[in-house]
């Protein structure tokens, strides 16, 4: 039997989902239930399979630092091998008998006679819990993009994060919409391939060199002898991730610095080329996420890619059609438009104390406590929640933390206890929060850290660091403490 009688539910098996069930189970919880809409572990790195999808965060620091992996392939890895990665983590750590696949929560509602969740699959069922972790992501959900005539194109059209694997791209005329972190993976691998790709940038990213490398047999030997390496260039590169957030966030000087090598790496690129002057961001650095990348540039140098920087009007049947009236008719669409990320926890129901409903709660913007917790919502529990994605670096770090804050968090509890933080102590957060985010690097454009109304409501306003600082201890005295025999104390 377990040391804890606490019925747990997870809400998806990505990183998020496996960090918190793996943190529960070394402690002792075994009564868990996670719920994946999908038939298999992964989350984005499962659905996300368009040719070169890969991590731009080398891996040493984006993976799990209890589970490091000495055999890399390279130091930034492709999807297939993350993907690896999380299958073999949540079989080693026994988590895969926990999982119900192919099932999609779309409700979840407290009872606060018993001080439990009751949640609603897809499938009919009807499953009751103690605590609720929701570890749903923020890219989970594709956008596409709100342009006139979408449904008129009357050829093949798929998001990136739905890649058609059957449609053939060979000697055919693509358009690619977006120049995001999905987009310029995607497009140096498939420029070789097509006739003619147009690629619709309504906004240019910054660039800066991957630093990625084949790791040899001479590297895996060395890793092997000495794990410390790995352990150091794990330190080293959340060094530099510390470096970009802090430029990002607080170095006006070190922000130019970084402009400065983006500029290096970009005209070296396109020495000779006139395309500097159209792909060169016209935004703050670090206002969108920075990107990582030796072939996109080469790539759109290429005589077969036109970098199509007027605003599209319309899909067509035959086309995308361009302010000037261009229709510029191609046989597929790529929507490379990225994801929903401001509708935290959509589509599912959410009811809380007095049935509240947590889409009604959040009509001005999702929020919670550290990104974790929502008053009004007793024992729910968000991982990758508001305003703890990061500008720079690795998410792994912040799920880390935020899985050891939810096993803090429910350590003292038995079943009919709930806690829920103090609705004065997650507004006098929530109001900390935006006010260091108001005049922030990520409120000088729009992308999709901000909310159609301007407010970040994606982006943690700090260094990794301090959030793990600032989730180190659960604090007991910011929640109310609900029992079932005693009521509220
Ligand atoms: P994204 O960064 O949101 O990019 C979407 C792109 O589509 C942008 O260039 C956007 O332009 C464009 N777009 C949207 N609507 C448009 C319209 N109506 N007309 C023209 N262009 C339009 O999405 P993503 O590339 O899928 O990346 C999302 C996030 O996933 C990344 O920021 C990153 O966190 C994660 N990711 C990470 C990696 C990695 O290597 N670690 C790889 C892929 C993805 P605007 O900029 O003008 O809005």
């Amino acid at each position: 039997m377990s040391a804890h009688r606490l019925a747990i539910a997870i809400i998806g098996t990505g990183f998020a989902g496996l960090a918190a069930a793996i943190e529960l189970k070394k402690h002792g919880h075994d009564d868990i239930v996670l719920f994946e809409r999908g038939s298999e572990v992964g989350g984005v790195w499962r659905e996300n399979t368009y040719p070169g999808a890969s991590c731009d965060v080398p891996s040493s620091l984006y993976s799990f630092s209890f589970e490091p992996n000495l055999n890399w392939l390279r130091r930034s890895s492709e999807q297939p091998e993350i993907l690896a990665y999380l299958r073999r983590t949540a079989g080693k750590h026994d988590v895969l008998r926990h999982v119900r696949f192919d099932t999609e929560v779309i409700s979840a509602e407290f009872d606060e006679v018993v001080n439990r969740w009751t949640i609603g699959t897809d499938a009919g069922d009807v499953v009751e819990v103690d605590v609720l972790v929701s570890a749903v992501g923020q890219l989970s959900r594709p956008a596409l993009p709100d342009v006139e005539g979408r449904e008129n194109f009357e050829h093949d059209a798929f998001h990136s994060a739905e890649w058609d694997h059957s449609i053939d791209l060979t000697g055919k005329r693509v358009a690619v919409i977006g120049t995001g972190a999905s987009a310029i993976q995607f497009v140096p691998e498939i420029q070789p391939q097509v006739k003619q790709l147009i690629l619709f940038q309504r906004t240019a990213p910054y660039l800066l060199p991957r630093f990625d490398t084949v790791f040899s047999d001479a590297h895996h030997a060395l890793f092997q002898r000495l794990p410390i390496i790995q352990k150091a260039q794990r330190a080293v590169w959340w060094m530099a991730a510390e470096t970009l957030s802090i430029a990002f966030l607080y170095s006006k000087p070190l922000s130019r610095v970084v402009t400065a090598l983006s500029r290096w790496h970009m005209k070296r690129q396109l020495r000779g080329s006139e395309l500097l002057a159209k792909v060169w961001p016209d935004y703050a650095v670090g206002c969108k996420r920075i990107l990582f990348s030796d072939n996109y540039l080469p790539s759109l140098r290429q005589p077969n890619v036109a970098v199509e920087s007027d605003r599209i009007e319309e899909i067509t049947a035959a086309g995308v059609r361009t302010v000037d009236g261009v229709v510029h008719e191609v046989d597929v669409i790529i929507y490379a438009t990225g994801f929903a990320a401001s509708d935290f926890l959509a589509p599912m129901k959410i009811l809380g104390q007095g049935r509240r409903d947590l889409r009604a709660q959040w009509s001005n913007g999702a929020r919670a406590y550290l990104g974790v917790s929502i008053p009004h919502f007793p024992n729910l529990f968000l991982m990758y929640g508001p305003n703890t994605n990061l500008g720079s670096g690795s998410m792994v770090c912040m799920l880390e933390s935020q899985a050891e804050y939810i096993r803090r968090a429910v350590a003292g509890l038995r079943g009919g206890d709930a806690v829920v933080v103090r609705a004065d102590v997650e507004n006098r957060y929530d109001v900390e929060t935006q006010a260091r985010l108001v005049d922030g690097v990520w409120s000088k454009c729009t992308s999709w850290y901000r909310a159609a109304d301007g407010r970040v409501a994606n982006n943690w306003p700090g260094t990794s660091s301090e959030y793990r600082r600032r989730t180190k201890e659960f604090d007991a005295s910011e929640f109310v403490h609900l029992s079932k025999e005693k009521g509220i104390s």
